[in-house]
Parts: structure tokens; sequence; C-alpha cells
């Protein structure tokens, strides 16, 4: 929110040098804070709807400023409102008419024939935020607890070693992508990363099995507050991991 203050310049010491003004009141605007006030957001994701079609925006569990200092609000704006909508709209309109519009998007994912590239990309793109968007919030990070801590424990050594191989993982995407943390059938943790909008749902991905977590590392996650870091980036986001959720996730595990 853009703060301003007033005052009167007319004390006795500054009159004397400028006696033909007596009182003047002056608006001052006080800079804002570089990465974080500067892009505050006025916008409301609940007011984020998809066209008609078979698929809709789940809205957000916090406003677009909650995450700051970590994502800047005119961010997730942006990305929640424009890019991840044009997936969601790109994907009702690429299955529409088609017997796609009566499953899942999971099974739509499961059975994608990969030479598809507008299902593929805006399938990909509408699921991959909808983990994203879940997975992290305000007043998060820290360490997990329950039976995702004992699974990063036993299948990473620590919870140390998990965040510098998923960090390593999502600094080493060429481009575009997302780096992953799976869920495997044999009941083991893997990471990994895709390109793209590519997912571990996806009948081509390296590794396959339940996303529990994932990170966005294409530009538009981060550019306009961290530029070119994109480690830093990365490092931030960790404050905003809600590993309830995660958690959540690993519940869905049939
Ligand atoms: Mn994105």
């Amino acid at each position: 929110m853009k703060k301003s203050i007033f005052f009167i310049a007319g004390l006795s010491s500054f009159m004397l040098l400028s006696c033909n003004e007596k009182s003047e009141q002056v608006k001052v605007d006080i800079p804002e804070a570089k990465t974080t006030e500067a892009a505050t957001s006025q916008g409301d994701p609940t007011t984020v709807k998809a066209k008609e079609g078979a698929f809709q925006m789940k809205g957000l569990n916090y406003s677009y400023n909650d995450l700051a200092p970590y994502m800047d609000g005119i961010t997730v704006e942006t990305h929640y409102g424009k890019h991840h909508l044009g997936y969601c709209n790109n994907l009702n309109d690429a299955i529409k008419g088609t017997e796609l519009e009566t499953k899942s998007i999971e099974e739509i994912l499961n059975g994608l024939d990969m030479s598809n590239s507008k299902l593929r990309n805006n399938a990909g793109g509408y699921y991959n935020h909808n983990i994203f968007w879940e997975i992290i919030g305000p007043n998060a990070g820290g360490t997990p607890t329950g039976k995702i801590a004992e699974l990063i424990d036993k299948d990473f050594g620590s919870f140390e070693n998990f965040k510098t191989q998923f960090s390593d993982a999502a600094k080493g995407v060429f481009g575009s992508g997302w780096a992953w943390l799976v869920y495997q059938n044999d009941g083991t943790l893997k990471i990994t990363t895709t390109p793209n909008q590519d997912n571990p749902l996806m009948p081509n991905s390296e590794v396959k099995g339940l996303p529990l977590l994932n990170l966005d590392v294409w530009e538009h996650a981060y550019y306009l507050s961290y530029k070119n870091e994109r480690p830093k980036y990365i490092d931030s986001f960790w404050q905003l991991v809600d590993w309830s959720k995660v958690e959540y996730r690993l519940s869905l595990v049939k």
C-alpha cells in the first residue's frame, strides 16, 4: 500500500530563508521496499475464472500478497491469473467435444498422446500449477513431520540432504521446467525434473508416480523479484513449503 505523509513546512528557521512563504502543505511519498511492496498486488484471486469448459480454476488458499517477501504479489497474480488461467482455458479448448471432457485430469495425463502438443502442454500446465499453489503458503517452511518426514529420512538420509538434492535438481533444469518429489509405486521417494509442462504422470516420464511436491522454475515464476538469479528463488521456496499439504498429498496414495 502506498503511504504518504503530510507536514507543515513553516518553521521559523525556514521562514527566515523564505519570508514570502508562510505556510505550505507538502506531500511526501515514502519510498517502498524494493522487491515486496513495490510489487504489491491489488487483485483478488477469487475473480479468476476459466471460460466455460470441463475444468475450472481451484482458487488459492491465500491472497496474492501473502507469500511476500519470498514471492511478490504481482508475480503471484500474473502467474495464477494469467499463466495458469491460460493453461486451463487452452486445456478446455483442446478437449472440447472429445471423450476426454468427462475424464479427470489425472486420467487425461496418464493416457496422454505425447504427440498432441496442445493437450500435453496445457493439461500439464493446468495440473502442475494446481499442485504448486496447493503445497505453498504463508506461515510455512520449516521441517516436515509425520510420515513424509520418515520417508524423506529413509530415502535421502536426512531432510538437509533432501533439500540440497532437490534444490540442485531445480537449479540444473535447462530452460523452463519443473523439479518434483515423487512417490513411486514401490513406495520410495524420488527427485526428478521435467522440461516445459511435462510431469510424472505422463507416459514418457523418466520417473513415474504421485507428485507430492513440485517447484516451477520457469522464469515467469521468479523473474520480477529475482531476475536471473534462480538459485535465490529456489532458496526462498523452502520458506513457503507447507509440509502439512505435502503430508496430505502422501495420504492420497492408495
Ligand atoms: Mn508457471
